[in-house]
């Protein structure tokens, strides 16, 4: 709306501009226009604005439209289609002020349904034109939201761990003369905390990453190092469930990219590969050179994920399976992270999965020089893990 008042306000001082000139030098052209031409000078200001404008004459027909307002709808042939944005048109013919005002057009652009406009309707030249703003608010309306519920998701994520810590607390004093009950407290209070750390933990990655910006300092990053890093610290985890990681596929690959990121990117599929699969199972983590990409792929025997949930994994704190989630440690945020990784480093990830069968989770990332360096496979090794 801000940017809106700034430029109405320009256009109309602008117009002002031109008419005082003209009075003191005398310029040859005409400043006011004739009854149904553009004044001098807003035709070029609109061709480049981003937001929909529309100038109507003194008769509500439609002088000038930009091709946005076109598109959202707006106006069609010579008329503005939303009665209201007409009536707001008219009152500020009758008294000269300029109005702002909020409204949904039932206007279809890209299969949507209703477009909200913050508009911005001054009054234009001497006779009888009027200039309409309109800025589409539908995608800040869709970011406020998005926010909004990650917000309260985020209160009720912490909220849970706090809770029973503050519960466990209370059960230890009232335990305090029984150790064994005091140590088994004490244990699920350290559960507790854990989960605590790993959710602040991820939520601070995640607000580093999510901004859409590319990463700040790429380099060259050799993708063996950083699925070994990746899979050392998924060791013990799988160790615990005698789950054997294996690295393969093809060595020497380099991408480009931030190293550390990368590892936390790959670690987040490695563990959601281990937490979803049964125990004594085999969870494969491969490289190989895709044209000018190279793809890391994570490959488990585990539970699966049904079709109908595989677009929504990516979304922060979405589960399959809440409690299991829970269960596992898990705090929602894993994939959420791997997405936003893959897309600062212009890469993506996807998943193909079965259930019952197992997932395979593959990131794609540009190679390092813009071409991945083709080295003959090597057969998949295990690792000294976890038997
Ligand atoms: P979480 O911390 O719950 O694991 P993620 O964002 O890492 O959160 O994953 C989101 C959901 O996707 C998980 O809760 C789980 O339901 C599903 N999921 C992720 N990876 C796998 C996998 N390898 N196998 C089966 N389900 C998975």
């Amino acid at each position: 709306m801000t940017s809106l008042a700034a430029l109405a306000g320009f256009m109309v001082g602008a117009i002002a501009m031109m008419a005082v000139r003209t009075r003191a030098g005398g310029e040859p052209h005409p400043v006011e226009a004739g009854e149904s031409a553009l004044p001098q000078g807003v035709a070029s200001v609109l061709a480049v604005l981003p937001s929909s404008a529309v100038v109507l004459d003194r008769d509500d027909r439609v002088l000038r439209a930009s091709s946005a307002a076109r598109a959202f709808g707006l106006v069609r042939g010579d008329r503005l289609m939303a009665a209201e944005l007409l009536a707001l048109a008219r009152q500020v013919r009758r008294d000269g002020e300029i109005r702002e005002s909020e409204f949904e057009v039932a206007a279809h652009k890209f299969g949507m349904e209703a477009t909200n406009f913050a508009v911005r309707v001054a009054p234009l030249g001497t006779h009888g034109q009027v200039l309409v703003l309109a800025e589409d608010q539908t995608e800040r309306r869709r970011v406020e939201a998005v926010r909004r519920d990650f917000v309260a998701n985020v209160s009720h994520e912490l909220k849970t761990p706090v809770g029973a810590l503050s519960l466990l607390a209370e059960t230890v004093r009232a335990a305090a003369d029984d150790p064994v009950a005091v140590t088994r407290f004490a244990g699920r209070m350290e559960h507790e905390a854990a989960r605590l750390t790993y959710l602040v933990q991820d939520l601070i990655t995640l607000s580093r990453i999510q901004g859409g910006d590319p990463i700040p300092t790429p380099a060259c990053v050799p993708v063996d190092e950083v699925m070994h890093e990746a899979i050392d610290r998924c060791n013990t985890r799988a160790a615990a469930k005698a789950i054997t990681l294996v690295a393969g596929g093809t060595e020497g690959l380099r991408v480009w990219g931030d190293d550390e990121l990368l590892v936390t990117a790959l670690r987040n599929l490695i563990d959601n590969a281990v937490a979803y699969s049964p125990e004594s199972t085999r969870v494969v983590v491969s490289a190989r050179p895709a044209g000018e990409s190279v793809e890391v792929s994570v490959s488990d025997q585990g539970i699966g994920i049904p079709e109908s949930s595989q677009e929504r994994i990516f979304e922060r704190f979405f589960r399959v399976d809440a409690a299991r989630s829970r269960a596992t440690g898990g705090t929602g945020l894993g994939l959420a992270i791997v997405k936003h990784v893959a897309v600062a480093h212009g890469g993506e990830v996807s998943v193909w999965s079965k259930e019952g069968s197992g997932s395979t989770f593959t990131l794609r990332l540009p190679a390092f020089g813009g071409t991945a360096l083709a080295v003959p496979s090597t057969p998949i090794i295990p690792l000294e893990a976890a038997q």
